[in-house]
């Protein structure tokens, strides 16, 4: 991915892609404190437009709030980053990774002496469960890696080190064969995917855990929303694997995943073993929001002009 033309927002400038280098001391490098987000633009009628940028910045904040960084940009800059990465690579759709990051000053666990660095990178990338999964749905594996412990790694915070336990669920999930790691929370409660959150449909109600022990996900919301106007009751609860097991449909939802089916569950197939007429609406609702073709919902979009 470093070598390619294109440009990067780094520390308050665009860069050339391949010179948006650091330190091989770079203290976040070491030890994994960071924040970072995962936002995406998609191809309107309009122009690209950025998909709840706003959220995801005020997320950034918070991350870093709760990692007790201070980050040297504001809310806007930040924002209006996003908007010259896309201008300057000139995509129509894209993926964004902002993230902020200490620097080269000192190692050591403490005391965080060092500048914290700010990236906003963005590139093409498409369906992250592939284009086959958002149709036919995906097989996941419940992960023998528990998610974090909410006093050991916050779960609030989009971390960086915190994806060391995704990445172990994942890599476990797929060398087995599978598309994707269900995480377990530390009462054996169903948490969410390594990147994802996690719904369920069982009698036509929808349930998804509560945030506990999961990343407080924009899309999540997105879809909280979508089900409340399709007039879907909504219940926020803990939810065991066999509830999995057994419900009539079930899908992950991110900002990379978008809203994923969810076709099978530790080789047991969930509902019909494909994408439920339940998940497939929300899918639909979900991407006529993205792509700017629904009215009523274009507050969420930022427009690149
Ligand atoms: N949980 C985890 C662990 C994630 O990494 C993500 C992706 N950011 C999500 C949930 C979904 O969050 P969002 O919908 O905001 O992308």
């Amino acid at each position: 991915m470093a070598d390619r033309d294109g440009y990067i927002w780094y520390d308050g400038k665009l860069v050339d892609w391949r010179d948006a280098t650091t330190h091989v001391l770079t203290h976040t490098l070491h030890y994994g404190m960071g924040v970072f987000e995962g936002v995406r633009a998609y191809e309107t009628a309009d122009g690209p437009a950025i998909f709840r940028l706003q959220d995801h910045t005020a997320r950034l904040f918070r991350s870093a709030k709760i990692l007790g960084m201070n980050l040297p940009f504001t809310p806007e800059q930040i924002n209006q980053a996003h908007l010259d990465v896309v201008k300057a690579n000139g995509l129509k759709s894209c993926y964004f990774r902002p993230m902020a990051f200490y620097g080269s000053g000192k190692l050591g666990v403490a005391p965080m002496k060092n500048d914290v660095r700010v990236i906003v990178a963005a590139w093409p990338w498409g369906a992250y469960l592939g284009d086959e999964g958002l149709e036919k749905g995906i097989r996941v594996k419940t992960s023998s890696f528990t998610r974090h412990h909410v006093n050991i790694t916050m779960c609030k915070a989009k971390a960086n080190g915190n994806y060391m336990n995704s990445i172990l669920a994942n890599n476990e999930a797929t060398a087995d064969g599978y598309d994707e790691a269900l995480l377990l929370d530390v009462d054996g409660f169903v948490a969410e995917g390594s990147g994802e959150n996690i719904f369920i449909v069982r009698k036509g109600k929808l349930y998804t855990p509560d945030l506990t022990s999961a990343l407080e996900g924009i899309t999540r919301d997105t879809v909280v929303q979508i089900a409340s106007e399709m007039g879907l009751q909504l219940v926020e609860k803990r939810i065991t694997r066999d509830e999995v097991y057994s419900a009539d449909e079930a899908f992950f939802t991110g900002t990379a995943a978008e809203v994923t089916p969810i076709r099978e569950l530790d080789r047991r197939p969930i509902g019909d073993g494909g994408r439920g007429p339940i998940t497939a609406e929300i899918q639909k609702r979900y991407f006529s929001i993205v792509k700017g073709q629904d009215a009523e919902h274009r507050h969420w979009l930022t427009y690149v002009k």
